[in-house]
């Protein structure tokens, strides 16, 4: 079950509060329990629901429960009754990703993709990876709300150009060839909000700053569950944090950043492996492996504990590089607790609750909160 922020009050149409009470309700639903939610009576929601059901958006859960002496059938929202795509686009790949309208991944393809920093050359290539896509997964077209497209670096407030993305080597370029010939709606925003958000989704409503490990390292500050942007949408620029002054080069120039240290293009670069045979590597104790990765750990730690003694809130890792990390993340968590004088454990260190693909999900998950609004 999961979170996403819906206004439930009275001033929303009924037919909406329905849809929206039903999507959000955590527990078993029932005519009755949905009428009392929603306080209308009986014969209203049974107007509503007829229409909602001819629509395709609901369905009844196939769960009975007994109540007041008589078994009473639950509802549920039909979650591919529209589907969202996200793709994540990064220095080498692209990560694609179908979802329902629970987030839930219905198709995920990675594809080699080098973007390269002149984007005039990228002329159109999206348009036909997705169509491939679609076709790959059999997934179908009528259904699908959007497309939601993560860049890792800052976008402008109308989502024409690519601000500044160190780690694509682009520095304020137009974002329409990238997505010149895509035939659906499309979002584009960055990588860290989007799974932030994601995060959030999946945790219900909680105060968080969520760490993106991919190969930038990024992130988003929610406040119950409420992104905060900050005065010019850069909040949550964690990478860039300096955790070894003077130590490794970064990719905006400066040195000791957390992204040099912690990021998947440190191992990349560094040792000439992919993540697979790097964790791999380190599983099976070789020296060079293991000895980069507690450097890594230790970088981390000191970012962990710089912003949790700012923000006082849980800290969370995603990205595709955290999926790699719970067998390291005892060792991760005794790093924080040597170096954090507030704090009796490290539990505010949490691995992310979307175990995989966060970031194309997070991308899709704008057209799914747009849509379960729009009912
Ligand atoms: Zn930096």
């Amino acid at each position: 079950m999961s979170y996403l922020s819906l206004d439930l009050s009275r001033s929303v149409p009924t037919r909406s509060r329905i849809y929206r009470t039903l999507y959000s309700s955590p527990d078993f639903c029932s005519r009755q329990s949905l009428a009392r939610d929603c306080e209308i009576s009986l014969p209203t929601l049974h107007q509503y629901l007829t229409e909602l059901f001819q629509a395709g958006l609901i369905r009844s859960s196939g769960e009975e429960r007994a109540t007041g002496g008589r078994r009473v059938q639950g509802l549920d929202i039909v979650p591919d009754a529209r589907i969202a795509l996200g793709i994540s686009v990064t220095g080498q790949h692209l990560r694609l990703a179908a979802a329902d309208l629970r987030l839930r991944e219905l198709a995920y393809r990675r594809v080699p993709f080098a973007l390269p920093s002149h984007l005039q050359r990228a002329d159109g290539a999206l348009a036909g990876i997705i169509e491939q896509f679609l076709d790959d997964c059999r997934l179908d077209r009528s259904r699908l709300l959007g497309v939601g497209i993560t860049i890792p670096g800052l976008i402008s407030p109308d989502e024409s150009r690519i601000t500044f993305a160190p780690t694509l080597d682009i520095q304020d370029a137009p974002l329409y060839p990238l997505t010149r010939g895509v035939a659906y709606s499309v979002h584009v925003e960055n990588d860290g909000t989007a799974s932030g958000r994601a995060e959030s989704f999946a945790r219900r409503r909680q105060s968080m700053a969520y760490l993106s490990l991919e190969y930038g390292i990024g992130g988003a500050v929610l406040i119950d569950g409420v992104p905060y942007h900050g005065n010019s949408a850069k909040s949550g620029e964690f990478g860039h944090i300096c955790v070894e002054p003077g130590g490794l080069r970064c990719s905006c120039g400066r040195h000791g950043c957390l992204e040099a240290y912690c990021s998947a293009a440190r191992i990349e670069n560094g040792l000439g492996v992919g993540l697979e045979d790097f964790f791999r590597g380190v599983a099976a104790r070789r020296p060079e492996y293991e000895e980069l990765l507690f450097d890594m750990l230790r970088h981390l730690a000191i970012g962990i504990n710089n912003i949790h003694q700012v923000l006082d809130c849980d800290v969370v890792l995603g990205g595709f590089l955290s999926e790699y990390l719970q067998p390291w993340f005892p060792a991760l968590k005794r790093y924080v607790l040597s170096g954090n004088p507030f704090s009796e454990d490290a539990e505010f260190v949490q691995l992310s609750a979307v175990p995989r693909h966060i970031t194309p999900l997070g991308a899709a998950l704008s057209f799914i909160r747009d849509f379960v609004a729009s009912v």
